[in-house]
């Protein structure tokens, strides 16, 4: 009986990143992956912090090569709009001289797609088509079920397991921990539109969030790709999980459009995917880790889309992880607390901070009024936003919200 040393459940960003850090350090690793890939997922606008992690793992450079091929859209920052108020923030003005300051804007089907054939061809086991349906877990001694696309049931036997399955929360499902809100319930409607965007000052590096005019809870994004399409999604304050758009949303989704004052930029635009929806997402679960298993990636849990943080923190608590489970390979004792899930916790802490700032006005009034002219306060602002949240150096990372709030005194 084969028995593998680490087993990944899920082939996301999380899985990829943690199974290719893994094994070029030497374990035995398999991955389960429910799909076929390509699959589409949302999660497109990536900030530059994740390039460090992907450049650590050996990946970024088969993201840059593919990149023109796949259409990836060269990303430097992020542009706002309200009514007639706009500016932009460019992700190479930070505060900190080392690192990533740039990233790109991905079509998900094929970005998660080209990590893995790249984690396929270093070597390690990947198995399309198995979905995980039960598991045992202790550590060393982790047996888990699946169902491939024939009907096969099967067991893999692993000495722990890695939960990365994103929604799927394979591992919380299975041991029954509650989902916890982290924020407030909103709901996402997106397609894929062909832009048609003729406008010259429209500048396809950033992302652009548009806020309601008068409702500061309700904003759109729009990402480019490089092919000329772009990703067109709203969020807006609604309870309920559904996945599929009610009948009234997609009126609702293009009224918004309208009262945005997307419109004009639009007016060409042509949906080349329907229309989906998501909604219940900010959710998080109280154990991260236990007996034979670590939660990375949206398993964990997931705070909200505004600042794109969703793939930056799954491959960020992918390298985590792998770090831990390296050094436990080399005979440590892990700690789980120290050496994942507290430094996971701080990084996220701040982006939830950020995040619940957007949405009671503070830091909208912060990024449209831009009171910080000191260039250096200005520059750990953009630290953040480019995805820098766990740089403890930061004074904005180490007291978020403190300095958000003499942040905000300052535009008053
Ligand atoms: P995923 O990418 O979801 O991968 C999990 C994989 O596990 C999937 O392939 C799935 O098929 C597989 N799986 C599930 N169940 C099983 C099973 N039983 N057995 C085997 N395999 C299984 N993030 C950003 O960084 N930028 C953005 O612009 C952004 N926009 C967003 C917009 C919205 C509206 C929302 C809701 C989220 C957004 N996110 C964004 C977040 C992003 O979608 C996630 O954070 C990210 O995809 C998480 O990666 P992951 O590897 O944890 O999981």
């Amino acid at each position: 009986m084969a028995k593998f040393d680490i087993a990944i459940i899920g082939a996301g960003p999380a899985g990829a990143v943690s199974a290719k850090f893994l094994h070029d350090a030497g374990l035995s690793v398999i991955v389960l992956e429910a799909t076929h890939f390509p699959r589409f997922v949302i999660g497109e606008s990536l900030l530059p912090f994740c390039m460090n992690v992907l450049e650590k793992c050996g990946l970024v450079q088969t993201v840059i090569d593919q990149a023109e091929k796949a259409a990836f859209q060269f990303k430097n920052g992020a542009a706002f709009a309200r009514g007639d108020q706009h500016c932009s923030i460019d992700f190479r003005d930070r505060f900190e001289n080392d690192g990533w300051g740039t990233t790109f804007q991905v079509k998900r089907d094929a970005f998660d797609k080209i990590l893995m054939d790249a984690v396929t061809q270093a070597g390690v086991d990947v198995r399309f088509g198995h979905r995980v349906t039960s598991a045992r877990l202790a550590d060393g001694d982790c047996q888990i079920d699946y169902k491939n696309d024939a009907g096969t049931c099967g067991t893999i036997h692993a000495g722990f397991v890695i939960d990365a399955s994103g929604y799927g929360r394979v591992i919380p499902k299975l041991l029954g921990q509650p989902n916890n809100a982290t924020m407030l319930s909103r709901r996402a409607l997106f397609t894929h539109v062909r832009d048609n965007i003729t406008d010259a000052t429209y500048d396809r590096e950033k992302i652009l969030i548009t806020v309601h005019p008068a409702r500061q809870d309700i904003w759109y994004w729009l990402i480019p790709f490089a092919d000329g399409t772009s990703s067109l999604g709203v969020v807006y304050p609604q309870d309920g999980a559904t996945t599929a758009p009610q009948t009234d949303e997609t009126a609702l989704f293009d009224r918004l459009v309208g009262e945005t004052g997307l419109g004009p930029l639009l007016s060409r635009a042509e949906k080349t995917r329907p229309l989906s929806a998501i909604g219940g997402y900010s959710v998080t679960t109280d154990q991260l880790y236990g007996d034979g298993y670590v939660l990375l990636g949206n398993s964990a849990g997931f705070l909200d889309p505004v600042f794109s943080s969703g793939v930056t923190i799954a491959m960020y608590s992918a390298e985590l992880a792998a770090k831990t489970l390296i050094a436990r390979h080399h005979g440590h004792q892990p700690n789980w607390e120290n050496d994942f899930a507290q430094p996971l916790g701080a990084g996220i802490a701040t982006f939830k901070s950020y995040v619940e700032a957007w949405y009671d006005g503070r830091l909208q009034q912060i990024i449209f009024n831009q009171p910080n002219q000191d260039l250096q306060l200005k520059r750990m602002v953009v630290s953040i936003l480019a995805g820098y949240a766990w740089n403890m150096e930061n004074p904005l990372v180490a007291k978020t919200d403190r300095y958000l709030n003499l942040l905000h005194e300052l535009c008053l």
